[in-house]
């Protein structure tokens, strides 16, 4: 190097035996001291000298230093490389020891060792001088061809590398500024090579034999260069970012501890992001604040909390689709073709969803309601929202709303919170990777609030097509475009969806299916998606509808097809165990099976018999296929069956009435159950009831008690006052379940008729309607719901509210076939429906006359 010539070194120089690294001229290394005659050197020469000349001492490599004073130096490397150290840096943990920055300036060689303590100093030989390449030499042509190659190979080495990285230009640059023959030894503590290597750069004294020296390892590296960048390719920017780490890192040799590795590597990937950064597509208002940010980040050391924190902030801001998204491939015939395929039923929900995109389609815009899918879980509301986006040819991401109660968990947390992050809305964006998916956003109805805020307020500004466009997320702090994503919201009810968010949505009612719609969902859509999932085939196994009737009315009880469908994973598992043991026996004798249930009985009685006998056993019989699912099957696989019809006998007794309920997971049939003791006159009511439920039970005692002579009702002493010396007990049964709701009213109207006449209420008819004290009936909601649940429960006649009548248009035909609806406008006509042959009332007319 230039400095090595220019400086001239003392004759004389104390010396830092070191073991670890090779310090060549023209870089730096940094080196721990801890060794007794080292750390003297330090303290009485470096620490204490005033002097420049005092700061150059002999780096000797290769030797180590012994561990106590006492022992005799051992043989020293002959040839060392002269230093300046530039700095000291002194610690005591884990034990006392220094830390030097040195840079090499020139070669000596050890002429004579002048003593040994309290650090040996040698009188030494400078060996790199200007004059020594600057003087006509006798090979000087050689030399130069030497020289030229070596500059070659060097630039084409550089120039492998990223050229955007600051230090690779620098370094470029370096090439042409220095003298070509300081060129060796920096090149050679730049590259990969070994201690040894370097070391053997280090004896070659003489500047031709350093240059032949020098130029394999410059080969080597570039053709490891070559292999990486052809394995890598793909990753291109990763790549790039490999390769920079070394020469960079090296450009000031520091053979280097782990840790400045990372810092180094740190660095690079800074550079890497500010790149990704300056080339994304952020707004403008993003794109600044990130600047911003990115120098602060190179200001700041990595162990600072902070760093890591603005790191990920900034790799979310450039992985943030900004302007990335799909294009709509969308085509109303296409759309609906798709829509039917994928989901049997469901037309009013089919029609709007189909109204929705046509308009999307002429309009362009996503400007309009959010729809927002309300109907009992399992009825294929987040599967329509899925068909959608594939209809439009979008990413789907569906958010999960339930049980959220933060604001936060909407909007992102402030970036000062330790562990902060962003919002699901923004997060789904990350990963979707564009700006414009569907978001279906999943149970909105059990959003909850808490002291954190209400997230349904912040989903109001999602929601909202007039903000949504500047939507900010606490945590990225700058707005983000929702204008693009096509929201869709689902719920089981609307009644806790918050009114605000209400208004903004247009809410779709997705109904329960009937029996018949479940069997053809059943064998269309689930059986094929089940056996497709369990490896079977249509030749393996065979569910016929009477069989698929039997688990949805005995195994099943809901409004949608989710257990249906678990229930069939069920026999497709056992099947696939048949199937899979058949396939593995299928050399064994054959036996005609009578059915596949009495197959799995034997397997199951005969389990033990078999393991200890042999394999011939009757569990090896390859199973008859297809297998047949049939009712024995069933109970096999799935157990007894779970529901029964218990109608008819629950309804041997007066005092028992069935009534219609709704729940957010659909239509119910509801018992009401009444007995009378003697007591004081008083009502107890059980079975976990709200107070309007409650409310409905007063109301028809005391109606009833007003009626009490028109029908003739007694209590125990014959007494027309009902409560009189009497208690009535009332009971809905299902008592964990909370119940609420006026529309119990006409039921428990009927069922207390029926104990104070000791008549029983027919077994096949069900109820439902609110109460007034003057004995109107009143309307009432989920009247289609209801109807499916009488339907599904085998009940013939229903009784509903007249005003209800509109209702019942939506209820399919072969259902409105199989029932027989009585419209009801006041409680007598209610009582002469539900008793056989009707509820006498005594003739007004005679009451008139005895006045007159
Ligand atoms: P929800 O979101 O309403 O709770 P899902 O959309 O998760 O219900 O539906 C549950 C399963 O039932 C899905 O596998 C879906 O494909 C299926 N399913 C529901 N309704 C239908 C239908 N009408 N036609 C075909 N499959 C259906």
């Amino acid at each position: 190097m230039a400095a090595g010539s220019a400086i001239q070194i003392p004759s004389r120089l104390p010396l830092l035996l070191t073991h670890e690294g090779v310090l060549l001229p023209g870089s730096t290394m940094r080196t721990s001291v801890d060794s007794p005659r080292n750390m003297q050197l330090v303290r009485s020469r470096l620490l204490k000298g005033t002097s420049l000349r005092s700061t150059i001492i002999g780096v000797i490599p290769n030797t180590s230093d012994p561990t106590s004073d006492c022992d005799d130096l051992p043989s020293l490397h002959r040839i060392g490389t002269a230093a300046l150290a530039v700095q000291v840096v002194g610690s005591n943990w884990p034990k006392p020891h220094y830390t030097l920055l040195v840079t090499g300036l020139c070669r000596f060689q050890i002429l004579q060792l002048l003593k040994e303590k309290p650090y040996p100093v040698a009188e030494v030989e400078q060996l790199d001088r200007l004059e020594q390449f600057t003087n006509q030499h006798k090979s000087e042509e050689e030399l130069g061809e030497l020289s030229e190659q070596f500059y070659k190979y060097a630039v084409q080495l550089v120039e492998m590398l990223d050229m955007s990285v600051p230090a690779v230009a620098k370094l470029r640059r370096l090439l042409d500024n220095l003298p070509r023959e300081a060129l060796p030894d920096i090149l050679t503590s730049i590259i990969r090579t070994s201690n040894q290597e370097k070391l053997q750069i280090l004896d070659a004294v003489r500047l031709e034999e350093r240059f032949k020296m020098t130029i394999p390892l410059l080969v080597r590296q570039i053709e490891g260069l070559k292999l990486l960048q052809k394995t890598r390719k793909p990753k291109q920017d990763d790549d790039k970012r490999v390769v920079a780490i070394r020469p960079n890192r090296r450009i000031s040799h520091i053979p280097s501890t782990a840790e400045d590795d990372d810092e180094e590597e740190d660095h690079d990937d800074v550079v890497m992001l500010e790149k990704k950064i300056r080339t994304s597509s952020m707004s403008e208002q993003a794109l600044k604040v990130c600047l911003k940010e990115i120098k602060r980040l190179k200001k700041m050391p990595q162990s600072m909390p902070e760093y890591a924190l603005t790191r990920n902030y900034l790799e979310l801001m450039v992985d943030l689709p900004w302007n990335k998204s799909t294009k709509d491939r969308l085509e109303i015939r296409a759309a609906r073709i798709l829509l039917d395929n994928d989901h049997y039923a469901m037309e009013k929900l089919k029609k709007r969803v189909l109204e929705y995109l046509a308009v999307r389609q002429l309009k362009n815009n996503l400007k309009g309601p959010i729809l927002c899918f309300v109907g009992p879980p399992g009825v294929g509301k987040t599967s329509v929202g899925r068909s959608i986006a594939k209809t439009l040819g979008r990413e789907f991401h569906r958010i999960a709303l339930g049980g959220v109660c933060d604001q936060s968990d909407i909007r992102g947390h402030r970036r000062t919170y330790v562990g902060s992050m962003p919002g699901r809305i923004i997060n789904g964006l990350k990963t979707v990777g564009v700006n414009n998916p569907v978001f279906l956003l999943d149970e909105v109805d059990k959003l909850g609030k808490s002291l954190q805020g209400d997230p349904a307020a912040a989903l109001l500004e999602v929601l909202d097509p007039e903000q949504n466009h500047s939507f900010t997320d606490h945590y990225l702090n700058v707005a983000f475009d929702l204008s693009q994503v096509l929201f869709i919201a689902t719920a089981n009810t609307t009644a806790t969806i918050p009114p605000a968010l209400l208004d903004r949505m247009e809410i779709i009612q997705v109904p329960g299916y009937t029996q018949e719609e479940k069997i053809e969902i059943a064998h269309r859509h689930l059986i094929p998606k089940q056996l497709e999932q369990h490896g079977l085939t249509p030749q393996q196994i065979q569910i016929p509808q009477v069989t698929t009737l039997d688990i949805i009315t005995r195994y099943t009880r809901e409004a949608g097809v989710r257990s249906l469908d678990r229930k069939l994973g069920a026999i497709c598992r056992a099947v696939a165990v048949k199937v899979a043991e058949g396939q593995h026996k299928e050399t064994k004798p054959d036996r005609a099976e009578v059915s596949e249930g009495e197959d799995c009985k034997e397997h199951i009685t005969e389990d033990a018999k078999t393991e200890s006998i042999s394999d011939t056993a009757d569990l090896a019989l390859p199973p008859e296929m297809p297998i047949l699912i049939d009712f024995h099957a069933l109970k096999d696989i799935l157990g007894p069956p779970m529901y029964e019809m218990e109608v008819s006998e629950r309804l041997s007794q007066p005092g028992v009435a069935i009534g219609l309920a709704w729940t957010p997971l659909g239509g119910e049939i509801m018992f009401v159950e009444a007995s009378r003791m003697d007591g004081e006159g008083q009502l107890t009511l059980t079975g976990q009831l709200g107070d309007v439920m409650k409310e409905s039970a007063h109301l028809a005692i005391s109606w009833l008690r007003s009626n009490a002579k028109r029908y003739q009702l007694t209590n125990a002493s014959g007494s027309f006052d009902l409560l009189d010396n009497t208690d009535i007990h009332l009971h809905f049964p299902a008592g964990a379940v909370t119940k609420d709701g006026p529309s119990a009213g006409v039921t428990i109207v009927t069922c207390l008729a029926s104990l104070f006449s000791g008549r029983l209420v027919c077994s096949d008819v069900a109820m439902t309607g609110e109460i007034t004290l003057r004995g109107l009936v009143l309307p009432v909601g989920g009247i289609k719901d209801k109807v499916l649940a009488a339907h599904r429960a085998g009940l013939k006649r229903i009784i509903i509210p007249r005003r209800n009548e509109k209702d019942l248009e939506e209820i399919a035909v072969n259902i409105r076939q199989d029932l027989t609806f009585v419209m009801a406008s006041c409680l007598d006509e209610v009582l002469n429906a539900a008793f056989d042959g009707g509820f006498a009332v005594k003739p007004r007319v005679e009451h008139l006359n005895s006045k007159l």
